[in-house]
């Protein structure tokens, strides 16, 4: 189905999204009616208290979770029209995720778990290793590149998250809460370098966070309130 786009050439639309829970014998609406465009090399903070909706809105646009109403456009398409075998290809190819904590195999060297992405489709080749070396240079990891999660520090690790949700050059990479496990002069670090990372790759960037001062280096913020995102600061 091709549509045209009311809105310029978004590479991430999200048009009236609304999620609702079955808590118990009583619905729990979550999202009631989120708006989004997003461009390449979009950066934007989303913040709001905790339970308001942040993952399950970045679960959805990174299409780990279905919306109960409205659309999500990545690139032209609904992913959600996809197969479940298809899905997770788009998924893989197009979406980087970064947690508050790192998800690491902790069997896998540094340098293998950025590669594991690459698992999924044909396995890493050279390039992909260089790319992988290059990356984890950029973070400043590359002379750890054969130590177990277990024997580096929590900001690198996370530094090592970040390397591992960009190895597929995703056109969106999508944080939640990355620096929450963080002292702040190491959350500091690793927010610079997601935001220089991805403003390089010309990646979309959703990063939701506590920290304001992490938001406040956001080009673009917003906070979820009673279900909807209410941006500010968008006059620049
Ligand atoms: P935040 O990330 O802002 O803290 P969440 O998106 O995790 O908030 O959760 C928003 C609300 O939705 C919470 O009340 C949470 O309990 C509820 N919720 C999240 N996921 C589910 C689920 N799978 N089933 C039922 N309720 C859920
Ligand atoms: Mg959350």
């Amino acid at each position: 189905m091709t549509e045209v786009e009311d809105s310029g050439e978004a590479q991430l639309a999200v048009r009236n999204l609304e999620k609702t829970f079955q808590s118990g014998d009583s619905p729990l609406p979550v999202l009631c009616g989120v708006d989004l465009n997003m461009q390449a090399g979009d950066q934007l903070a989303v913040t709001g208290p905790s339970g308001s909706g942040k993952s399950t809105l970045l679960y959805i646009i990174g299409t780990l979770d279905q919306p109960s109403v409205g659309t999500v456009t990545i690139n032209g398409e609904d992913p959600f029209s996809r197969d479940e075998t298809g899905l997770a290809k788009f998924r893989n190819s197009q979406i980087g995720f970064i947690f508050q904590d790192h998800h690491l195999l902790p069997q896998c060297t540094v340098l293998e778990n950025v590669l594991v992405p690459l698992l999924a489709s044909s396995g890493p080749a050279t390039a992909d290793e260089e790319r992988a070396m290059n990356l984890l240079g950029r973070v400043g990891l590359a002379d750890r590149r054969d130590h177990l999660p277990s024997r580096i520090s929590g900001g690198e690790r996370q530094r090592v998250a970040v390397c591992r949700a960009l190895i597929n050059q995703p056109s969106l990479l999508l944080a939640d809460e990355p620096t929450g496990n963080l002292d702040q002069k190491t959350a500091n670090n690793v927010g610079t370098l997601l935001l220089e990372l991805s403003r390089e790759q010309d990646a979309i960037l959703v990063c939701v966070t506590h920290s304001l001062e992490l938001a406040g280096r956001f080009p673009r913020r917003g906070e979820l309130c009673e279900g909807k995102l209410v941006e500010k600061g968008s006059e620049g």
